[in-house]
């Protein structure tokens, strides 16, 4: 069982991690299904494809949240954190087109599902 000591040890170590991840240039190491894996520094960020045949407004979403994800903020002023299921978290704004139920809505809208990596492809 972890202490608080130990949970606060982890959580600078992440952020120490995300901190030098920022400086570093992205490299596309690989693709899993519809996920690019781009690597900054220590950390790979998994972010979305944009296909060629994504409507105007998803393709947006996309890329505005590939963008979030890989310089830490967002234009809605969300931040990357480290945290959440799945060790790194993006606080977007209520509204933001980049967000999680945003994207499930305009997806939707095109009758489509989103796809999102579930928390326990994580779990050691
Ligand atoms: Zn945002």
């Amino acid at each position: 069982m972890s202490t608080a000591h130990d949970r606060r040890r982890k959580a600078q170590r992440a952020a120490a991690l995300l901190a030098g991840a920022a400086l570093d240039e992205p490299h596309l190491i690989g693709r899993l299904g519809e996920w690019d894996l781009i690597r900054k520094g220590r950390v790979v960020f998994a972010v979305p494809v944009i296909k060629d045949d994504f409507p105007p407004d998803l393709r947006a979403a996309y890329q505005r949240r590939r963008a979030a994800m890989l310089t830490g903020t967002c234009v809605c002023e969300g931040r990357l954190r480290p945290g959440g299921p799945y060790g790194l978290q993006m606080d977007h704004a209520a509204g933001c087109i980049a967000s999680d139920g945003s994207i499930a809505e305009i997806t939707a809208r095109h009758g489509g599902t989103t796809i999102m990596i579930p928390p326990s492809a994580f779990d050691d």
